[in-house]
C-alpha cells in the first residue's frame, strides 16, 4: 500500500476487553483486518502506566500480574456513566485499579506514572487504545489515518455513544460515523453471502464477547439492512465465566491451603490469566489444568477443571443468554421458525454449550460461523468506513439503519413517562408530540428527558432537564411542542417551542450531562500529545541505552578475544577500557535519569566514531560463531 491511501478511514471494533481494526482494500475488493505487532487480529484494551512509560494492549495486559494497580482495562464499562452507577460499583470490587468520583459525579481513574498520581477519564483511557489500533493500522498502510468509524454495542445510550465521540477525538481521529457492533457484524455477513433475493431475510447476531452481551434481529433485502429489535446485557460475557471460575479456584484453595487471596489483586490476577486460558482450551477439550507458581505466600496453585464443571459453573449465565434472545423475538413480534440465519459474534459465541444451548433453541437450526466471531465487527465497520468515506468504487452500497436501544420521552404531570420515541425505532428519526401546562397562568415548563421502559418516569435514567420559558399567562391547558430528535450515530437532541402566539421559544438541549467539555477535550488533545510524546521519549532513550549496552558487550568481546583475533594496541586496549567504564557509568545514571538522552546518543556516536573499525572486526569475528 501506498500514499494513494492517505486519507482511507478504517473500521474500529473498540471492544470491553479485546480491539480489532480493519481496512477496506479497494484493489483487491475485500476486507483487511490488519494485525498488530505481535500478528494478532485483536489488541487487548489494556492501558498500563509504570515510573518509565505508558503501555497499551499486549504489553500492557503482560505486565498485568505484576502492576495491577496502574493497569487499566474495562474503560467501555465506566465511559458516559456516572460513578454512583450501581453497575459501576459492581464493577469496582473486582478491579484491581482505583475509581474515585470526580466533578459532576464523572468516575476518575487513578494511577501512578513518572512516579505522580494521575486522574484519567474513561474517555482518555479509550482514546489511548483508539490511538493504538489508528497506529496498528498506519504502519500497515504506511500512511496517516485520520478518519475513522467506531463501534458500540446496541445498547449505548446517548451518554456512552458521545464519550465514545469524544474518545475519537482525544485520540485526534475524525469519527465519521458510531455504529452498532452488531450491525457492523451484520455488514461484514451481508457481504459474505449477499443476496439479491426480493424476499426479506432474517439474521439474528448473536454477540456474546469479554465483558458484553448483544443480540439484534436484522432484515436484510437486496441492499438495506434494517435492525429490526436489540437486546442485551450490560454486564454478561467472557469475564463473567472467567471469575466464576477464580471464586471456583479461590475456594479450593482456601480449602487446600487455608488461605484466602480473595483480598490479594495480584494474586487474583494471576489466577485470572489462568482461568482465561483454561476457559478458551475448554472450547476445544473436555479436560484442562490450571496451574500458577507460587500464587499466594509462596505456595504454588495446581488443579483441574472440567468442561462439565466449567458449564454448570456458568450454567445461569449461559441461560440468560438464551432468555435474552427469547426477548428480542418478543419484542420483533417475531417467532424463531421466521429467523433465516443466526450469527455467532464475539470470543464467547466460541463455548460449544452456549453453540449448543442456541441451536437448541432455534430447533437445530445451524449456525452461521464463516465469520471469524472476534473479526466480524472490524470487518462491517470497515466497510462503513469506505462507504462514508466516499472514495470507494468497489464497495457494494449497502443503505443501512440502525434503532434506538432504549424508549425516550418526557415526564407527566404524577410522575408518568410519556414516551416519544419508543425502543427499537429505526433512525435517523425526528418525532414532535403535544403537551399542555398543568396549571393556570404557568410561564414555564421544566422539560426532563428520559430513557427507559419504566411506566414512572423517575425510574428511568434522567438524561437531562431543561426550562422552557417565555408562555404567556394563560389558564391551564396551554399548548406546547417538544420534538426529539436522533441522528445517524444516535445522539438525541431534544427541542420546545411554544406556538399559542405564534411568538416561538425554542430551546435545544443535546444530552450532554456528564460529557467533556470542547476545553476539556482540548486540554485532553494535549495532553494525548504529550503522552505520546513521553513514549517516544521513553523509546529515544531506550534505543540509546540499548545502543550503549550493546557496545559495552561488543567492547569486553573485544578485550576478551583479543589474542586470537584482533591485535589491539596496548593503547587501543586502554582506550577500550576507559569507554567501558564511561559507558557503563552513562548506563548505570541513564537508569537513574540522572542524565538527558542528548547525552547518552552523543556518547552513542561518539562510540560509534572510535571504534568502527573495531566494530567491523567483532562483528566479521562473530558471523563466524
Ligand atoms: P469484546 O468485544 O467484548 O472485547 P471479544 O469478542 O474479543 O470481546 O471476546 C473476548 C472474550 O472471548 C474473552 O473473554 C475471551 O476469553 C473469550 N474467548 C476467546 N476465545 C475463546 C474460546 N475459544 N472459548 C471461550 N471463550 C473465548
Ligand atoms: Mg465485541
Amino acid at each position: 500500500m501506498g500514499k494513494k491511501d492517505e486519507g482511507c478511514a478504517i473500521g474500529i471494533d473498540l471492544g470491553t476487553t479485546y480491539s480489532c481494526v480493519a481496512v477496506w482494500n479497494d484493489q483487491q475488493r475485500r476486507v483487511d483486518i490488519i494485525h498488530n505487532e505481535q500478528g494478532n487480529p485483536i489488541t487487548p484494551s489494556y492501558v498500563a502506566f509504570t515510573d518509565d512509560q505508558r503501555l497499551i494492549g499486549l504489553a500492557a495486559k503482560n505486565q498485568a500480574a505484576t502492576n495491577p494497580e496502574n493497569t487499566v482495562f474495562d474503560a467501555k464499562r465506566l465511559i458516559g456513566r456516572k460513578y454512583s452507577d450501581p453497575i459501576i460499583k459492581n464493577d469496582m470490587m473486582l478491579w484491581p485499579f482505583k475509581v474515585i468520583a470526580g466533578v459532576d459525579d464523572k468516575p476518575m481513574i487513578v494511577v501512578k506514572y513518572h512516579g505522580k498520581e494521575k486522574h484519567l477519564f474513561a474517555e482518555e483511557i479509550s482514546s489511548m487504545v483508539l490511538t493504538k489500533m489508528c497506529e496498528i493500522a498506519e504502519t500497515y498502510l504506511e500512511s496517516p489515518v485520520k478518519n475513522a468509524v467506531i463501534t458500540v454495542p446496541a445498547y449505548f445510550n446517548d451518554s456512552q455513544r458521545k464519550a465514545t465521540i469524544d474518545a475519537g477525538t482525544i485520540a485526534g481521529l475524525n469519527v465519521k460515523r458510531i455504529i452498532n457492533e452488531p450491525t457492523a457484524a451484520a455488514i461484514a455477513y451481508g457481504l459474505d453471502k449477499r443476496s439479491d433475493c426480493k424476499k426479506p431475510r432474517n439474521i439474528f447476531i448473536f454477540d456474546l464477547g469479554g465483558g458484553t452481551f448483544d443480540v439484534s434481529l436484522l432484515s436484510i433485502k437486496g441492499k438495506d439492512f434494517k435492525v429490526k429489535a436489540t437486546a442485551g446485557n450490560t454486564h454478561l460475557g467472557g469475564e463473567d465465566f472467567d471469575n466464576r471460575m477464580v471464586n471456583y479456584f479461590v475456594e479450593e484453595f482456601k480449602r487446600k491451603s487455608k488461605l484466602d487471596i480473595s483480598g490479594n489483586p495480584k494474586a487474583l490476577r494471576r489466577l485470572r490469566s489462568a482461568c482465561e486460558r483454561a476457559k478458551r482450551t475448554l472450547s476445544s477439550t473436555t479436560c484442562t489444568t490450571v496451574e500458577v507458581d507460587c500464587l499466594y505466600q509462596g505456595i504454588d496453585f495446581c488443579s483441574s477443571i472440567t468442561r462439565a464443571r466449567f458449564e454448570e459453573l456458568n450454567m445461569d449465565m449461559f441461560r440468560e443468554c438464551i432468555e435474552t434472545v427469547d426477548r428480542c423475538l418478543n419484542d420483533a413480534k417475531m417467532d424463531k421458525s421466521s429467523v433465516d440465519d443466526v450469527v455467532l459474534v464475539g470470543g464467547s459465541s466460541r463455548i460449544p454449550k452456549v453453540q449448543e444451548l442456541l441451536q437448541e433453541f432455534f430447533k437445530g437450526k445451524d449456525l452461521c460461523k464463516s465469520i471469524n466471531p472476534d473479526e466480524a465487527v472490524a470487518y462491517g465497520a470497515a466497510v462503513q468506513a469506505a462507504l462514508l468515506s466516499g472514495s470507494i468504487k468497489n464497495v457494494p452500497n449497502l443503505v443501512l439503519s440502525d434503532v434506538t436501544p432504549l424508549s425516550l420521552g418526557t415526564s407527566l404531570k404524577g410522575d408518568i413517562m410519556s414516551v416519544v420515541i419508543p425502543r427499537n425505532t429505526t433512525i435517523p428519526v425526528k418525532k414532535t408530540k403535544g403537551y399542555m401546562t398543568v396549571k393556570d397562568n404557568q410561564t414555564s415548563v421544566l422539560i426532563a428527558v428520559y430513557e427507559g421502559e419504566r411506566a414512572i418516569a423517575s425510574d428511568n435514567n434522567l438524561l437531562g432537564s431543561f426550562v422552557l420559558s417565555g408562555i404567556p399567562r394563560a389558564p391551564r391547558g396551554n399548548g406546547h411542542d417538544i420534538c426529539f430528535a436522533i441522528d445517524e450515530n444516535g445522539v438525541l437532541t431534544v427541542s420546545a417551542k411554544e406556538q399559542t402566539t405564534g411568538s416561538k421559544n425554542e430551546i435545544t438541549i443535546t444530552n450532554d450531562k456528564g460529557r467533556l467539555s470542547t476545553q476539556e477535550i482540548k486540554r485532553l488533545v494535549q495532553e494525548a500529545e504529550s503522552y505520546l510524546a513521553e513514549d517516544k521519549q521513553f523509546l529515544r532513550k531506550a534505543n540509546a541505552m540499548n545502543s550503549l549496552d550493546d557496545y559495552i558487550y561488543k567492547m569486553k568481546k573485544a578485550l576478551k578475544n583479543d589474542c586470537i583475533n584482533l591485535k589491539l594496541s596496548s593503547k587501543e586496549k586502554e582506550k577500550i577500557s576507559s569507554a567501558i567504564t564511561k559507558a557503563t557509568s552513562l548506563l548505570d545514571g541513564g537508569n537513574n535519569k540522572a542524565y538527558e538522552i542528548q547525552v547518552l546518543e552523543d556518547y552513542v556516536k561518539e562510540l560509534e566514531i572510535m571504534f568502527k573499525p573495531i566494530i567491523a572486526k567483532i562483528d566479521l569475528f562473530s558471523s563466524f560463531y
